[in-house]
């Protein structure tokens, strides 16, 4: 097999048949702010679904690659990425990528089923991919076009998306099912959620009507502090979403692991950051099936 990672990762086989827990699911994890913890949250709830069995793809919308970075690829070592994908340059069947599968959980005393972890790689050309974009008809429905073809093959395709409301979160939005909106609470101003909420809307009035939030995570929460409350507070009562727990602590452990190709949940998985993220995993998989 070709390797191409920084700590390992192989070409993905063509997709295969798989039996499914339960109906396929498209997050797009967005917020328009950098450094809400989107690339941190997708990695990390993608390897804990994967503990649990699940066949996940990990999708990088986002030109400064930084979920490809953290997952051991070096963006510029890449042939192909999603920017060829989305130029209808490739096939994004030969631009997924497969990373480590994380080992099982255990329930019982007995090794659960081995998870996949596949992840469709960014690089910076993606920035060019944006004004390419703007200039075509459909341009809003490239991505959902491109998942469109693997998407059967996984249980969770999770999207992290740019930091901006341009057209490449667009194409993230129009592709998913469901939403999930990380939530920095180290600042009381969370104006951007009723500009992402704007935005939300509109991708439901003009190309996926059917989107849905499925609510938001608190990050870098620092529960010593009652800011962080505060805030989580006033995003349940100003925007009426759900904020779903547990809330994910901040730690040193989470900002040590992108640096060393891994998650939180590899990098230290029994921190209070990895235990958070596995129970938010259990949770958004419960939607549809019960383990
Ligand atoms: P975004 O994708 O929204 O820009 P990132 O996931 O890149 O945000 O996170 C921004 C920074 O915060 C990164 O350096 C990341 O390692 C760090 N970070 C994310 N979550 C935590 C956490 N729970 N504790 C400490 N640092 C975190
Ligand atoms: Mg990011």
């Amino acid at each position: 097999m070709l390797l191409v990672g920084r700590v390992g990762a192989t070409v993905a086989p063509p997709p295969a048949e798989v039996t499914h827990f339960s109906p396929m699911t498209t997050l797009a994890v967005a917020n328009q702010k950098g450094g809400v913890a989107k690339t941190t949250s997708v990695q990390a709830l993608g390897v804990a679904m994967a503990e649990r069995g699940r066949k996940v793809l990990l999708v990088d919308l986002d030109p400064q690659a930084s979920l490809t970075w953290a997952c051991g690829i070096d963006p510029d070592a890449l042939e192909i990425s999603i920017h060829d994908v989305l130029l209808k340059r490739a096939k994004v069947s030969d631009a997924l990528l497969s990373l480590e599968p994380p080992e099982p959980i255990e329930s019982d005393g007995k090794k659960g089923r081995v998870g996949t972890l596949d992840l469709l790689p960014s690089t910076i050309d993606l920035a060019g991919a944006e004004l390419h974009l703007l200039t075509k008809t459909g341009r809003e429905y490239v991505l959902r076009k491109s998942l469109s073809k693997v998407v059967e093959s996984y249980d969770m395709v999770l999207i992290d998306c740019p930091p901006s409301l341009g057209i490449l979160t667009i194409n993230g939005l129009t592709a998913a099912d469901e939403v999930l909106i990380p939530l920095q609470c180290e600042s009381l101003s969370q104006r951007g959620v009723g500009q992402l909420l704007d935005t939300i809307e509109d991708v439901r009035d003009y190309t996926n009507r059917d989107l849905k939030v499925r609510g938001a995570i608190a990050t870098l929460f620092d529960g010593r502090t009652k800011l962080a409350h505060r805030t989580v507070e006033q995003v349940r009562r100003e925007y009426g979403i759900e904020v779903l727990e547990p809330y994910v602590p901040k730690s040193v452990k989470v900002a040590e692991a992108p640096a060393r190709g891994r998650s939180v949940l590899t990098h230290a998985p029994r921190s209070r950051s990895a235990e958070a993220y596995r129970e938010l995993a259990k949770t958004l998989l419960k939607r549809n099936d019960k383990s």
